[in-house]
């Protein structure tokens, strides 16, 4: 039915071409590019190993995705009707202006970063609306986990649960051990940036500043395990406030494990985990880029990696009977299964599968519409639908307040 272009062919990529290998009757033919062609032409030999029957054609290529040029040349020579971007946030505006000027669709999972900032919000990407919109085109942003499924979910308890939603928890739980001494579960340089920078909650109409980690209770994930959390920043937050503005407080909570921050305070305490540039033997290296090159590489922790994922929102608010109500609706994903599946751990495949997802109900016309938007704007049944069908399968539980005030 329609070619797609995927951008990245890091861990997030490798699922994503292998769940539209799965999918053939949405996705008959897939160009894959990054920057590395190696990477996609390694992808692409799994695909053909591990799903012989697949019929989706797949082709690679090399593209350099900080050049609007280049990307314009590799889309109108393919004629996709959609880019699936999962390179870096960094590439996000670069892309979309490509696809603007070649006229087709375009999906992310994060949101745009620049470089020399860790600064996390929508702002540069909603600049984008007008002109999606006059050229009748869509962008969804952050259709992965979380963002993503969480986004969903939140529209999903809106829909079914509750008149109106006063606190809203997003929880994500990664209880797995992949056995190394330290390591990060998707691009390093992206993920420590996220962990190091302050907290922010939404309480009351206006934003709450905390130190890093500071925030933290122990919370029970259904079918994993209790473990401590912490209140991060994290980019659906932002939406979610604007698009239920009934929400009174909103946070996010991580979990990290003690050997996880004794490591990430130590490389910070030594300048280790800094984005500012440093002179190094007359060359100016970026201390948290060095970090990236020493770390072993997400996708090559997936062989050994055990245990599960635990990703959920909690609500609480008025339900639909004018009732007082909590309600929690997650998902459980375990490492060893993705791995058996795609050759991926738990985090790259939790948000490879909503990345799928998203282009599918686009290319399929269930959300689509011009303009640039954010998951939770889109009606949630499809989209859960299909997480069960495609390997997600979405859990609730009822009255019971796993995070408390
Ligand atoms: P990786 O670092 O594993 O992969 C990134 C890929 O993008 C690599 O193949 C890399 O190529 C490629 N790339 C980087 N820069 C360029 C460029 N300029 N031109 C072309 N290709 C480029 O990251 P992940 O797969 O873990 O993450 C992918 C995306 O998913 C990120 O944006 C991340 O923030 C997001 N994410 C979202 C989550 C969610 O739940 N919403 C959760 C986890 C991740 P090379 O290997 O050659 O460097």
């Amino acid at each position: 039915m329609s070619r797609v272009i995927i951008i990245g062919a890091g861990g997030v990529g490798n699922v994503v071409a292998k769940k539209c290998a799965q999918n053939d009757e949405v996705f008959t033919e897939v160009l894959l590019a990054s920057r590395t062609v190696a990477k996609c032409d390694k992808i692409v030999a799994e695909i053909r190993e591990h799903f012989p029957q697949s019929k989706t054609v797949f082709t690679t290529a090399s593209v350099d995705a900080d050049n609007v040029p280049e990307l314009m040349q590799l889309i109108r020579g393919f004629g996709p009707a959609l880019v699936i971007n999962v390179a870096l946030p960094y590439q996000d505006l670069t892309i979309m202006d490509a696809c603007l000027e070649t006229g087709v669709h375009y999906l992310d999972t994060a949101n745009y970063e620049p470089r020399d900032v860790a600064k996390f919000e929508y702002s540069w990407q909603w600049a984008y609306r007008e002109r999606f919109e006059s050229a009748g085109l869509m962008a969804l942003l952050g259709c992965g986990f979380d963002p993503g499924a969480t986004n969903v979910f939140t529209a999903y308890h809106a829909k079914h649960h509750f008149q109106e939603i006063h606190y809203l928890d997003i929880v994500d739980c990664n209880n797995g051990n992949h056995g190394k001494a330290f390591a990060t579960n998707f691009n390093p340089e992206i993920n420590i940036r996220e962990i190091t920078a302050n907290g922010r909650y939404w309480e009351n109409g206006q934003w709450v500043e905390t130190a890093p980690l500071e925030i933290s209770q122990d919370i029970y994930y259904p079918k994993v395990q209790t473990r401590k959390s912490y209140v991060l920043y994290h980019e659906e937050l932002e939406s979610l406030v604007q698009n239920f503005p009934a929400i009174r407080r909103a946070r996010f909570w991580m979990t990290f494990g003690e050997a996880y921050i004794k490591h990430l305070s130590v490389l910070e305490a030594i300048g280790m985990t800094s984005i500012k540039p440093v002179n190094f033997q007359g060359q100016q290296i970026i201390p948290l880029e060095f970090l990236k090159a020493v770390l072993p590489a997400p996708e090559s922790l997936a062989e050994n990696y055990t245990g599960q994922t635990c990703i959920g929102v909690q609500a609480k608010g008025i339900g639909k009977n004018g009732e007082e109500k909590v309600h929690f609706v997650y998902n459980v994903c375990d490492h060893a299964e993705t791995y058996k599946e795609v050759q991926a751990q738990a985090v790259s495949y939790t948000t490879g599968v909503p990345a799928m997802i998203g282009a599918m109900l686009m290319l399929r016309g269930d959300w689509m519409k011009a303009g640039v938007y954010n998951v939770e704007e889109f009606d949630p049944d499809p989209f859960v639908e299909a997480m069960n069908r495609w390997g997600l399968p979405v859990d609730e539980l009822s009255g019971i307040e796993l995070v408390r005030d």
